[in-house]
């Protein structure tokens, strides 16, 4: 008799890193799963965890097959597209495939307990009782609904079902009229987008002809455009002309803070649904992102990072801003590249890719030069202003007090008295990032860490930024008892308080990781800029980033000087782009900018290389030293990273994988190196830094690594594509 059609062996990955998959029995009283959902399963002794179905077969190499415990969807949460991104992403960074997949799905889909995706809750919006009474005349049910969610709200349509059966569509009407809203993530936009009416730049329109040409098969455009060149209106318009064809985008942005500027540019300009996505939301709140952006019900997500990997019902493109920042590369756990995934998905679903930025990764430039990537340059400001002008003032001959020096105050002073603004941008938090003893030369130091202990004077204590391990003050050097400690150096505490000192009625507003804890402090501290009024801004890398603020009219740099000693070959590319970008966020309004750098290297000639040449020339510039020194992107790195309380055993370990390494022609191998931070919680961190002429000699180099080195007794990870040492 012939079996029924029915498969006995279910393949599941899992987040193990020892196999792709495992092979379970579909037992008898279970139906078939669907490939690309998820299923309840045992491993090990006992202990049951989600899987993801991959395939079928009526037979396994394995005897004694443990049962599938529970099928969790009915249908599947990835597709065959999805499941070939994951496919390819995990040969690529040499994960398992589990692996990979469980990088990237949602808190919530990960959870064993099998509870629904938590509905969307309701509220009004910021609109009036008298407002919504005159425009609801006619629709009593939909002003019950928003009197019931002024009193009650937030609330979930099914909470509101005495009111209404149909309480979820009046919900919908509500939000229609901009009277109700669904939790933070939907947005039912204007029935009547708003339209600016700008005539396009030249340099805009010839892009936008190029996106638009090219909208529907794989190519990746760099669209290459100064600060203040008008990228947005382009992203803007490009998005608006797929959503015509019912396409969905993918917008993804370096951080959460410059999630909500870019999703109100974009949704107020489109007719359609919008969802945020990004660690600030709740578990259930990112899950249902991933389903309605599956379902179709989203037209476009602004994401962080790890969006990339939302499934979508028909993905037309993807969108990435600022696509130089590091922050696009995961620095833990499977250690990805949103950027460079982007480029695959795009490959493999055949759409195109779009990489925004004014100071284009070496990479991306790179691929632009070959003419892989197209190249759309946009090289006027929309509002004709030039460009900053640039002082590199010699920190050595004005010397400065709290981080700014005497001309530099004057000159903050005069930009405040003429109504503009100000950043002071520093990279390091704190009050001062040293605490030494002047006779004996001790240095507070973490006791855990290699690191120094940055003082943070509103706390009054030592705090290490790398484990956030925190000492108080000693009143005597531990070193030799002495009484003369002190704090050396400035952070961004330390130069906020000088300028309160030196502008008393003036506000002084901190971008930081103390100064701002949550979005609601960023949201705080941005409407405060936002408000027009004069003021300081004293920020971090934190604000080196996209956000706009139109009245600066002034930005000082201070202390970036040890890019100069550093060992990376990319500090120099990480500085240009810091310094263009900083320097981009001045004067985009009626008045011409200025940009200060304080320096004790003035006539360095990395400044002129930049300066006098301008971003796209000092790239090409260093691109020619990379290729003559065979660094990337001429060739391919991967960085073994290792870790380990015992120092020797860890140097033993390391030096073992040179061996294994010496006879391979193709592949370099330098180390084992201290880590940057080479020691971190107690552990020593060491690790060895591979480079190839082809990637194809360096991934089978790691693979044969990990089969040889598979010792759980030392913890190490692979880092494909690495930007930092
Ligand atoms: P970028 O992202 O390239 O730095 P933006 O997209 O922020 O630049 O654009 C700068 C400003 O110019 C924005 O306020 C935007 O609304 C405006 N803008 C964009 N395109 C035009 C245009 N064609 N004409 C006039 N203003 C424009
Ligand atoms: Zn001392
Ligand atoms: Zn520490």
């Amino acid at each position: 008799m012939q079996k029924p059609n029915r498969p006995d062996v279910v393949q599941v990955a899992l987040k193990i890193p020892f196999a792709q998959h495992l092979d379970y029995q579909l037992p008898e009283h279970l139906s078939t799963p669907p490939v690309g959902g998820r299923v309840l399963v045992n491993l090990g002794k006992n202990k049951t965890v989600v899987g993801i179905v991959l395939s079928f077969s009526d037979h396994s190499s394995f005897s004694k097959l443990k049962p599938i415990q529970a099928i969790l969807d009915e249908q599947a949460i990835l597709n065959e597209a999805d499941l070939t991104l994951f496919k390819q992403a995990s040969k690529y960074y040499q994960v398992t495939l589990g692996e990979m997949i469980f990088t990237a799905l949602p808190a919530w889909l990960k959870k064993t307990a099998n509870k629904p995706i938590p509905l969307q809750k309701w509220w009004r919006t910021k609109s009036t009782l008298e407002q919504a009474t005159e425009r609801l005349q006619a629709a009593p049910k939909q002003l019950e609904i928003y009197q019931y969610l002024l009193l009650h709200g937030p609330l979930t349509s099914q909470s509101l079902s005495h009111i209404s059966s149909s309480a979820s569509q009046i919900c919908k009407q509500l939000a229609e009229k901009n009277l109700a809203q669904a939790e933070e993530l939907c947005l039912l936009a204007n029935e009547a987008p708003y339209d600016p009416g700008f005539q396009l730049t030249a340099d805009q329109d010839a892009a936008l002809k190029q996106l638009k040409q090219a909208h529907d098969k794989f190519n990746v455009m760099l669209l290459d455009g100064i600060t203040g060149s008008g990228k947005t209106e382009v992203y803007i318009q490009f998005i608006q002309n797929l959503m015509l064809e019912n396409k969905q985008v993918l917008v993804l942005v370096p951080e959460i803070g410059l999630t909500p500027q870019l999703f109100q540019e974009i949704s107020q300009r489109i007719k359609g649904q919008m969802a945020v996505l990004h660690s600030g939301l709740s578990d259930g709140a990112r899950a249902r992102v991933w389903h309605h952006a599956k379902t179709g019900l989203i037209d476009v997500v602004v994401a962080t990072r790890s969006g990339i990997f939302t499934p979508f019902k028909n993905l037309g493109a993807i969108l990435i801003d600022e696509e130089h920042d590091l922050s696009y590369k995961q620095q833990d756990g499977t250690r990805y590249s949103a950027r460079d995934l982007a480029v695959l998905r795009g490959k493999i679903n055949d759409f195109p890719v779009i990489l925004g930025s004014a100071t284009p990764s070496f990479e991306s430039l790179n691929h632009a030069i070959g003419g892989k990537y197209k190249w759309l340059k946009l090289r006027s400001r929309t509002n004709n202003n030039p460009m900053p002008s640039i002082t590199l003032q010699n920190a050595l001959n004005n010397k400065p007090s709290k981080g700014l020096s005497l001309k530099t105050l004057h000159k903050i002073e005069s930009h405040l008295a003429n109504g503009n603004q100000v950043l002071v941008f520093l990279n390091r938090r704190g009050w001062s990032p040293k605490l030494i003893c002047n006779e004996c030369s001790w240095i507070g130091t973490c006791d855990d860490c290699d690191a120094y202990l940055t003082y943070h004077k509103h706390l009054n204590l030592l705090k290490c930024h790398h484990c956030d391990r925190r000492y108080t003050l000693p009143e005597f050097c531990p070193g030799c008892g002495s009484q003369h400690v002190e704090t050396l150096g400035v952070g961004t505490e330390k130069i906020a308080d000088g300028l309160s000192q030196h502008f008393s009625d003036t506000p002084i507003i901190r971008f930081d990781r103390d100064a701002v804890k949550t979005p609601k402090h960023w949201q705080n501290n941005l409407e405060a800029v936002r408000s027009g009024n004069p003021c300081v801004i004293v920020g971090t890398q934190m604000l080196s980033k996209g956000h706009d603020f139109p009245l600066l009219s002034l930005v000082v740099v201070v202390n970036v000087d040890n890019s100069f000693f550093s060992s990376d070959f990319r500090a120099t590319e990480y500085l240009a782009q810091l310094l263009t970008q900083v320097s981009g966020r001045a004067g985009r309004a009626d008045t011409k900018g200025e940009v200060i750098i304080q320096t004790q290297f003035p006539d360095h000639a990395f400044f002129h290389a930049l300066f006098d040449q301008g971003y796209e020339s000092f790239a090409k510039s260093q691109l020619t030293e990379r290729q003559e020194m065979q660094f990337p992107p001429y060739t391919y790195l991967a960085i073994i990273r290792a870790q380990h309380r015992d120092a020797s055993l860890l140097d033993h370990f390391l030096n073992d994988m040179v061996v294994f390494c010496e006879n391979n022609e193709q592949v370099s191998v330098l180390g084992p190196l201290p880590a940057l931070v080479a020691k971190k919680q107690k552990l020593h961190r060491m690790q060895l830094i591979l480079n190839a002429n082809q990637r194809k000699a360096l991934h089978l180099l790691i693979y044969q690594l990990k089969k040889q080195f598979n010792d759980k007794s030392i913890q190490w990870f692979v880092d494909i594509d690495p930007v930092s040492f």
